[in-house]
């Protein structure tokens, strides 16, 4: 054993030796309890960066802690490998994209495995390899089956220029194609859909299950679902039969509408424009369909509308209203109609003001006075609750109970009722684009939508295409593959073009990774349902929204769907909710110029153009601030993971992200602390390595040592156990475990009673604590106090409690307040005692002297005070 710690000379060697004791393969040994620790798998960009190292260093401490534990665990690994960028390579450098995807798979597959983690890669799987996705296809086809995927015409981004659909990433802040840099406009395509509204209920209801989930997370998805409870109105259109449906929230205020506005997209729209109005309206629907959804939405941007010249009536008042329309009402939310009541909605408030419209007052503020309320004009709308006033029969009634009664009353009237509504819409899957898993339909005339039988999935990709980027989808320039006959009649037919939408893919991954080599089915129920869910998740809180509700929304509807073959109807899976807890770690930051006199998103210069000695902002002059900011490519901040490793070391490196921050923070890079780190694995390895050399390693445990000194060290030792446990099995508090090692390893150089047992036990301690954190050292330093088997296949170990009693405490002796000693005295002494004893020490004498002592103030454990005079 060298007497330096040298990281390249044992991390290479037990990542092998790992390997070859197949110490990170999952273990199927039932009379264990199982635990399924789970990173959020990459996207392959072809390179790793350091938040990608932060996620997979917490996930794999936590595997190695549970099967030190005594858990049988399951810590896989993938690739969410299909999507844009290897599209986008492809029509810029002509590679395939299966090419360039692979390349970068095994490329980052290196950087992974220099990294030490316990990943058993024999459950490796890739979304964008035909065994992956021909079970995509098959879950795909469960969603037909169950009536939960439809198609339906909905809006896409449309090159006029290249004449193909662009994905939103493809669409710049101006509304320009990427390549073409024409305008983008929106265009109506027939697309598939999944009704995961038919969910909205359940992924709300069942948050509660989630206890282990950050309340941010779980409060995100609620208001993505965006449950509303309210009624559904009709407006009747005068001189027609036709009605406007709203919802509304407040049925309270249904007295003070005094318009109704549609979506300029509302079927409804022509049918109820005037024809002195209707070159205006065409006018408006032209311009709006240019904008986005986004824009169309934005706080900040002025409401626009315009009157079509129809009227409604609002049935509660009998009075004629106007019907307009606006760009911030959305077809594709609620009804695509909203009723207006300005003097008691904010936004409508606004319109109603820039637009003319009247204002109704119909609520007024509890204990006021009505009359005056009643004439005053309103200076900004009253959203609160109140009384409610000029609203017919309900005069006076508490606006909130109201709500209620109007319901009932429009229910008994025949103009509307109760409704619950939703702010979460179907989910849109259909991507017009090459790199994704083909949705298995065929198009057959005589038979209409024919899913692919189950025996000719998967439906393979084609190789033999170009890339261009113009002119559609380069599936359906493909003849030869479009072409097909329906498997159904025979007839000529054309299969779908459209792939699936890559978060289908990575809404049901982990499924898949406790059975990933399974060719006959999606994976084994029995096997799923045993290893699921998932004990603990660890990934990027931008993945709170999308990624983990579809992941839930596919979970409950393969619990719903039967087992083909199964015996008393069992399902395909047993379980609600897929992700037991979940942990969001923080961004990496690095240091970062930054020109504070330019706009946000130019302020920041790479650290590679700036000289350090006087940093200046190339273009301009200026002198540049360095702040913390999160690592990206654009900043040119980013601390490359290799460069470190090859400096430090992988147990440095791992050390250091534990250490700097707890988990779900933000860290801050810095170079002065990864050396602490490095110093501190120096220490470890020094003080082993001087313990290995001396000639008899003894016993390593004696319960009731002797001498004082014996028993501080044991105690240091077994409270050590017991914070570094507490620390990793509470809230993942891997910042100061880490501080417990670096005092165990301050109490062991310090021990006066290097060849007592416990200060081989100690020393023992310090490597099996530390094995989960810096294993490659870990392992090393056990080999080095002569053991055979691998620290990792060590069990964790538990404090004695009888170690942890303290046999004294310190008392703080103060006078009038004021401290003026500490004594130490016997741990089990009582009140009496304690004051017995402070009275007699060595401060209290020598301030005492010759004064009446008037008060006695004992906190037994902490402190004694004495009141003299
Ligand atoms: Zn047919």
């Amino acid at each position: 054993m060298e007497s330096r710690y040298n990281p390249a000379a044992i991390e290479e060697k037990w990542q092998k030796a790992w390997i070859e004791q197949g110490i990170d393969k999952t273990e199927e040994n039932k009379d264990k309890p199982k635990f399924y620790a789970l990173s959020m798998f990459p996207y392959p960009s072809g390179s790793l960066h350091m938040g990608h190292v932060r996620n997979y260093v917490i996930t794999d401490v936590i595997a190695r802690l549970k099967r030190m534990q005594g858990y049988r665990v399951l810590h896989p690994m993938g690739w969410d490998a299909f999507g844009l960028p290897a599209e986008n390579a492809a029509i810029k450098n002509n590679i395939p994209p299966a090419k360039w995807t692979q390349q970068n798979i095994v490329q980052m597959r290196d950087q992974l495995k220099r990294l030490g983690l316990s990943i058993d890669w024999d459950k490796e799987l890739a979304t964008c390899s035909p065994d992956y996705y021909k079970w995509t296809q098959w879950i795909f086809l469960q969603f037909l089956q169950a009536g939960l995927a439809y198609q339906k015409e909905a809006a896409v981004n449309w090159d006029p220029v290249d004449q193909t659909v662009l994905a939103n990433e493809q669409v710049d802040s101006e509304g320009r194609s990427w390549r073409s840099g024409a305008k983008v406009e929106k265009k109506l395509l027939k697309q598939w859909f999944l009704k995961i509204t038919d969910y909205a209920e359940e992924l709300l209801q069942d948050l509660d299950q989630l206890t282990g989930w950050p309340e941010r997370v779980k409060l995100m998805q609620a208001n993505w679902i965006g449950k509303s409870t309210g009624a559904y109105l009709e407006f009747p259109i005068v001189g027609s039969s036709e009605k406007i449906g709203v919802f509304t929230t407040r049925p309270d205020t249904v007295y003070g509408v005094t318009y109704v506005v549609l979506a300029p997209e509302h079927p409804l729209t022509r049918q109820v424009t005037t024809p002195d109005r209707q070159a205006a309206v065409e006018a408006f629907i032209q311009e709006v369909a240019a904008e986005s959804e986004l824009e169309r939405m934005a706080e900040d941007k002025p409401k626009r509308g315009i009157p079509t010249g129809g009227m409604a009536i609002n049935p509660f008042t009998g009075a004629e209203i106007p019907i307009w329309i606006a760009d911030y009402v959305l077809y594709e939310y609620g009804t695509g109609a909203v009723m207006g009541v300005p003097a008691h909605d904010t936004r409508d408030f606004q319109f109603a003001q820039g637009n003319n419209l009247p204002i109704q007052v119909v609520i007024v503020p509890p204990n006021n006075d009505v009359e005056t309320l009643r004439v005053t004009p309103l200076q900004e709308a009253y959203t609160e609750p109140g009384i409610m006033v000029n609203s017919g029969s309900f005069d006076g009634t508490d606006s909130v109970k109201g709500k209620q009664a109007v319901i009932e009353y429009a229910e008994k009237q025949g103009w509307g009722k109760a409704r619950i509504q939703y702010r979460l819409r179907d989910w849109l899957i259909s991507r017009q684009r090459y790199w994704g898993a083909p949705i298995p339909i065929v198009h057959c005339p005589n038979c209409g939508i024919v899913p692919v039988p189950e025996a000719d999935l998967p439906v393979r990709l084609p190789e033999d295409i170009e890339f261009t980027g113009r002119g559609g989808s380069p599936l359906a320039q493909l003849s030869s593959w479009v072409n097909v006959p329906c498997p159904t009649c025979g007839t000529p037919a054309k299969r779908e073009t459209d792939t699936m939408d890559t978060f289908i893919d990575s809404s049901w991954y982990f499924l898949r990774y406790p059975d990933a080599k399974n060719d006959k089915q999606v994976f084994d129920s029995a096997r799923v349902n045993d290893w699921m869910p998932v004990d603990q998740y660890v990934g990027g809180i931008e993945h709170a929204i999308l990624h983990l509700l579809y992941s839930r929304f596919f979970t409950k509807v393969l619990r719903d769907r039967p087992q083909e073959g199964a015996e008393g109807n069992r399902n395909l899976l047993n379980f609600d909710e897929p992700f037991q807890r979940l942990l969001t770690q923080g961004m990496v930051q690095g240091l970062t110029y930054m020109n504070p006199n330019k706009a946000d998103k130019d302020k920041w210069v790479p650290t590679s153009i700036v000289n350090a000695d006087d940093p200046r902002d190339p273009q301009t002059g200026e002198p540049l601030k360095l702040v913390y900011a999160t690592m990206s490519k654009s900043k040119g901040n980013g601390v490359a993971p290799e460069e470190v490793i090859a400096k430090y070391g992988v147990d440095t490196a791992r050390m250091f992200i534990l250490f700097k921050a707890p988990p779900e923070k933000d860290l801050e890079w810095d170079e002065a602390d990864v050396q602490g780190q490095f110093r501190f694995l120096n220490r470890v390895w020094q003080l082993v390595t001087e313990f290995a050399q001396q000639a008899t390693v003894k016993e390593t445990s004696i319960k009731n040592p002797k001498s004082k000194i014996e028993k501080d060290l044991r105690r240091a030792i077994h409270t050590a156990i017991q914070a570094v446990t507490e620390d990793l099995e509470g809230e993942y508090q891997f910042n100061t475990a880490v501080s417990e090692l670096m005092k165990l390893s301050n109490a062991l150089a310090d021990a006066t009673c290097k060849d007592s047992p416990v200060y081989a036990e100690g020393i023992k301690t310090l490597i099996l604590l530390l094995a989960p954190f810096a294993p490659h050292i870990a392992d090393e330093l056990w080999h080095a106090i002569a053991n055979q088997e691998s620290v990792h296949k060590q069990s964790w170990l538990k404090a004695d409690p009888d170690a942890l009693v303290a046999d004294e405490m310190t008392l703080v002796i103060q006078i009038n307040g004021k401290t003026r000693g500490t004594i130490q005295v016997p741990a089990q002494a009582d009140r009496q005692m304690q004051e017995k004893l402070a009275r007699e020490s060595e401060p209290a004498q020598r301030y005492v002297e010759g004064k009446e002592i008037k008060k006695v103030i004992v906190v037994p454990g902490k402190l004694v005070n004495f009141a003299i005079g």
